[in-house]
C-alpha cells in the first residue's frame, strides 16, 4: 500500500495495553494515572479483524507494543494466532523484559522470533531511578536467555537521556559479549521531560572516535542506523527522529489499545477504528477507511501545526 508520497506502508504496530508494570520517569511519570477502561481496550478477535484487513491491503510488518505487552493475559494465544495467518512477513513484540523470562518458552512455542528489549542503562541505580523498579539483573538474565533460545535479532533499545547514560561504554562492551543488537533512541518530547534530550547523533561521533566503524545492514531495521566495531558480536544502532529525522521513509502506523490509529507519530490526529471493528462495518469499508486515511498521513512532522496532547508514549503505543 502506498500514500500519496509513494512510501510504501508495510508496517503496523499495535499496542495491546495501555498498563505498564515500570514508571519510567518519561514515559509514564508519577501524574500520569489515567488508564484506559478495560471494555474500551480492543479485544484480541479484534485486533485480529484489524490484522486480516491491514494484510489485504498490503501491511506484511506487526510489531506488538504497548504499555507493557506480556502483562495482557493470553498474549503468547494471539501471538500463535496471528502467526497462523498467511501474508505476514514479520512479527516482533517489544517489552521491558520484566516478565520476559517466565514467558519466554511460551512465546516461542507461539512462534514468536523477533523481541526488542527495553533498556536504558545497565547501572543498578540508575536503572531504579529511571524505572522506579530494581529488576535489572532480571532483565539481563531475561536478555542472555533469549539469545540462547535463539530469538534473532535480539535489540535492546536505549533512550538517551543527558546526564544519564551519555556514556555508552557498557553498552559497547555489551554488544562486544553478546550478539545484541543496541539501538540508541533520541527522547521524543511527549511529557515535561525535555530537559533530557541527548542527540544521538552526539553519541555516534564519540563512538566513531573508538575505532573504525562499519555500517551494517539488519533485518527489519527500520529507521536505525547500525554499526560494528571491529570484533563485535553485536552491533549499535542509532535512531534520530530529530537531529536526522527519516519521514521521507516512514512505512508505519500505529494502533493504540483503545483503537485509535495514528498515521505519524508525532501527530495529534487519531482515526477510530474500534467504532469499525464493534459495528457491522464491513471489511471492505474498513479497507476503505484505511486506505482514505492514508491520504492524510504527514509528509514530515516538522509541518505539522498546533500543540501536542500531553499523552506519553504508554498510552500512544510505544
Ligand atoms: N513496555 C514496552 C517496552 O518497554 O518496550 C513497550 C512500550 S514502551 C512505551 C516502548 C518504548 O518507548 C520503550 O523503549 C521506551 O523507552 C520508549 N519511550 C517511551 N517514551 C519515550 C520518549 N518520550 N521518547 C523516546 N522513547 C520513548
Amino acid at each position: 500500500m502506498k500514500d500519496r508520497l509513494n512510501r510504501e506502508i508495510n508496517y503496523m504496530r499495535l499496542s495491546v495495553t495501555d498498563r505498564c508494570n515500570l514508571r519510567c520517569f518519561y514515559c509514564r511519570p508519577v501524574e500520569d494515572k489515567e488508564f484506559i477502561p478495560p471494555e474500551e481496550i480492543l479485544s484480541y478477535d479484534e485486533f485480529l479483524k484489524l490484522i486480516q484487513v491491514a494484510i489485504e491491503l498490503g501491511i506484511t510488518r506487526f510489531r506488538l507494543t504497548g504499555g507493557e505487552p506480556l502483562l495482557r493475559p493470553g498474549i503468547d494465544e494471539f501471538i500463535a494466532q496471528i502467526k497462523s495467518l498467511s501474508g505476514i512477513d514479520d512479527l516482533a513484540l517489544t517489552t521491558n523484559g520484566l516478565l520476559l523470562e517466565e514467558n519466554l518458552d511460551k512465546l516461542w512455542q507461539a512462534g514468536l522470533r523477533r523481541i526488542n528489549i527495553s533498556l536504558d542503562t545497565l547501572d543498578e541505580k540508575k536503572y531504579g531511578a529511571i524505572t522506579g523498579s530494581y529488576s535489572l539483573r532480571q532483565v539481563l538474565r531475561a536478555i542472555k536467555m533469549a539469545i540462547e533460545k535463539g530469538f534473532h535479532p535480539v535489540k535492546i533499545n536505549v533512550v538517551l537521556l543527558k546526564g544519564i547514560n551519555e556514556n555508552i561504554d557498557d553498552f559497547i562492551n555489551l554488544a562486544y559479549e553478546l550478539p545484541l543488537h543496541i539501538r540508541f533512541i533520541e527522547l521524543m518530547s511527549f511529557s515535561s521531560s525535555n530537559s533530557y534530550f541527548l542527540s544521538a547523533e552526539k553519541v555516534l561521533q564519540m563512538v566513531k572516535k573508538k575505532g573504525q566503524l562499519k555500517l551494517i545492514k539488519l533485518p527489519g531495521s527500520g529507521p536505525a542506523r547500525y554499526y560494528q566495531l571491529p570484533g563485535m558480536k553485536g552491533s549499535l544502532g542509532f535512531i534520530t527522529p530529530y537531529s536526522d529525522h527519516f519521514c521521507a521513509t516512514c512505512n508505519r502506523l500505529r494502533v493504540s489499545a483503545r483503537g485509535e490509529l495514528r498515521t505519524c507519530l508525532f501527530s495529534n490526529e487519531t482515526y477510530d477504528l474500534k467504532f469499525f471493528l464493534r459495528t457491522k462495518t464491513s471489511t471492505h469499508e474498513i479497507k476503505n477507511f484505511l486506505q482514505t486515511i492514508l491520504s492524510h498521513k504527514p509528509m514530515s512532522w516538522h509541518q505539522l501545526h498546533g500543540k501536542r496532547k500531553r499523552e506519553n508514549m504508554r498510552q500512544i503505543g510505544g
